[in-house]
């Protein structure tokens, strides 16, 4: 420990005396005057917890440490004003709570985030000025709980006790080894437990079962005054419907325990090409409507679509990839034919039905849904791609296409996307003004030969808690997601005209007055999230949470919703 405070002590040296002071875009002026230099907050800060927990975390200062934690998934560049002045490496939950107490303690607070992954593109997980947590630390132990009591399988309870900072591909294969696994999914499983439930969670299966954040039976919390709760439907749940789907503004969540059900072996994995949207969407609602869907009501497991407007290989399609091409080099020359007769613009549904394992389908059933499905689905014709494939092989699947592209020098570059909810009755106009617009004319643009999947499929509204903090339409049944998931392979000037065409698609809805939800939302002021993100009845009840739980303001300041101290309009 004497040998680590020292280190410590000499990485601090090289802290810019500025940092905890340097203002945030949304800080008050208040918390922008602080004289404090970092060098000596941090210093107080190790000293403190050094006494007040039993294993003790480590602080970074160094300048390898403080670029990561300013980094993301969307912006692959250190950015100035998100910079810490430290990064802590937690042992045990008691050690993050300390930090935050220690934080509470100040008459100017320093920022405090967690950070998963970092997969976040808006810098949601930094803390310009203050403490980024390294939640991966806490699976390496040290003097705290075992790496495997952060991911314990109860078979007779049929659940999960998952650690904050644990990948869902890790709950995955730790509930298959029970013969069990959770419903509701990401595309993506390389994301933590804490940061999916920070936002909402979706794929594929939430029309069905509702997103990650309505799969949750219990929480472990530490809020921003440093109180460790333990919270659920039963007991504390107004912090446990504020922490799912609350952006980090109101705890960091250090377990989730998830519900699992007995697992499928397979996925029987369908693409289904589309000349219009009307035909794609109609089909979509019809499979998600498990009472009125007629034919197809329930049949797939798994219901996703997206708009194929550039045909550029890689980079389009890395979000699905499958172990083997779905499509052979002459299926490829009649899918650029077919889209050239579609004016440039293809939708296609994808979708998967699980069978085998611990499920109660068997093979049979499969083949007899699939027949039901080609026959009633209103595809183009000739043009329905099917593979059979492992459960695991299809919730993994993006990590194949990650790997091409970490391979290829294409992971690790901008990535300015779009994330938008919007409901049923619109998806139309927008798809014209959208799919059929604005994203063919960014390809007559031309320039970098980046892009990206564009996706767009249905949920189930009732199938979202309305009591979390995650903002959705509510307006009727049935919303649909869009993402424009897009890469700026060519950097700078790249990421600047994607940005340009994202506003162009708020324009456009704008006009047209369809309204949008952003989600994984990212604004500017405090007066965008209240007015536009959430409106002011739900910005009213968000607040006051806050208050409740972190009326420091400490946590997510990188989300930039609220700084230090809060607004008056919030009390
Ligand atoms: C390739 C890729 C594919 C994706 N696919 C999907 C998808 O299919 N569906 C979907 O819903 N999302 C998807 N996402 C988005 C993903 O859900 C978000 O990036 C999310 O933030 C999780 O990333 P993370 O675990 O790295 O969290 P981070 O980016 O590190 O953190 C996100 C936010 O949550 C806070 N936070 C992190 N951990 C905790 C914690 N334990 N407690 C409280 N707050 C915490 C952070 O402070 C920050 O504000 C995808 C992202 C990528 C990069």
């Amino acid at each position: 420990m004497a040998t680590l405070f020292l280190l410590l002590i000499n990485s601090i040296a090289t802290l810019p005396p500025t940092l905890l002071a340097a203002p945030h875009p949304a800080a008050s002026p208040s918390s922008s005057s602080s004289s404090t230099s970092a060098a000596v907050i941090i210093d107080e800060l190790i000293r403190e917890l050094a006494c007040t927990t039993a294993a003790g975390g480590r602080f970074r200062t160094d300048a390898d440490a403080l670029a990561l934690a300013s980094t993301d998934f969307g912006t692959n560049v250190s950015a100035p004003g998100a910079r810490p002045a430290a990064v802590f490496y937690p042992s045990t939950e008691a050690d993050i709570a300390a930090l935050l107490r220690a934080s509470n303690a100040r008459a100017s607070p320093f920022p405090v985030s967690a950070r998963g992954c970092g997969h976040s593109t808006r810098g949601q997980a930094t803390a310009p000025g203050g403490v980024v947590v390294d939640m991966a630390s806490l699976a390496r132990g040290g003097g705290g709980s075992s790496p495997a009591a952060r991911l314990a399988v109860s078979v007779d309870g049929r659940y999960v006790d998952a650690g904050g900072e644990q990948l869902w591909v890790d709950v995955l294969h730790a509930a298959l080894a029970h013969g069990l696994t959770p419903r509701s999914w990401t595309d993506y499983l390389h994301l933590t437990v804490g940061g999916t439930l920070s936002n909402a969670g979706i794929s594929g299966q939430a029309f069905r079962h509702g997103p990650q954040i309505s799969n949750v039976l219990e929480l472990d919390v530490i809020t921003g005054t440093g109180e460790m709760v333990t919270c659920s439907k039963d007991k504390g749940a107004d912090l446990f419907d504020a922490v799912l789907g609350g952006l980090g503004q109101f705890g960091i969540i250090t377990r989730a325990r998830i519900p699992l059900v007995p697992a499928p072996a397979r996925a029987r994995w369908v693409r289904l090409l589309y000349t219009d949207a009307a035909a794609l969407t109609g089909d979509q609602e019809r499979l998600i409507d498990e009472r009125g869907g007629g034919a197809l009501a329930g049949l797939m497991d798994y219901v996703e679509g997206s708009v194929l407007t550039d045909f550029q290989g890689l980079i389009g399609s890395w979000r699905s990839q499958p172990p083997s091409s779905f499509f052979s080099e002459a299926d490829a020359a009649r899918v650029a034919e077919l889209a050239k007769e579609a004016g440039g613009v293809l939708y296609c549904l994808e979708g998967a039905v699980y069978y085998g394992g611990a499920s109660d389908t068997s093979a049979a059933d499969v083949d007899k849904s699939v027949e039901v499905l080609l026959r009633e689905l209103r595809h183009a014709r000739g043009f329905a791609f099917v593979q059979d494939v492992s459960y695991v092989g299809f919730l993994d699947r993006v990590r194949a296409g990650e790997l091409k592209l970490r391979d290829a020098g294409l992971w690790d570059v901008p990535h300015p996307w779009l994330n938008l909810f919007l409901p049923r009755s619109r998806i139309l106009d927008f798809a014209a003004g959208v799919f059929h617009g604005v994203l063919l004319r960014r390809q007559g643009g031309g320039g970098g030969g980046g892009g990206g999947p564009v996706l767009v499929y249905p949920m189930n509204r009732g199938r979202w808690d309305a009591e979390t903090s995650a903002v959705f339409p509510r307006e009727e049944e049935v919303f649909y997601t869009v993402g424009i998931l897009r890469s700026a392979v060519a950097g700078g000037e790249e990421v600047r005209r994607m940005e340009e065409q994202n506003a162009e698609v708020g324009r456009f809805c704008a006009g047209a007055g369809i309204p949008c939800t952003q989600y994984l939302p990212h604004y500017a002021t405090q007066a965008e999230w209240a007015a536009t993100h959430f409106g002011p009845g739900r910005w009213d009840a968000f607040a006051q949470r806050k208050r409740k739980y972190d009326p420091s303001a400490i946590l997510s300041r990188g989300q930039r919703i609220f700084s230090h101290p809060l607004a008056p309009a919030c009390a």
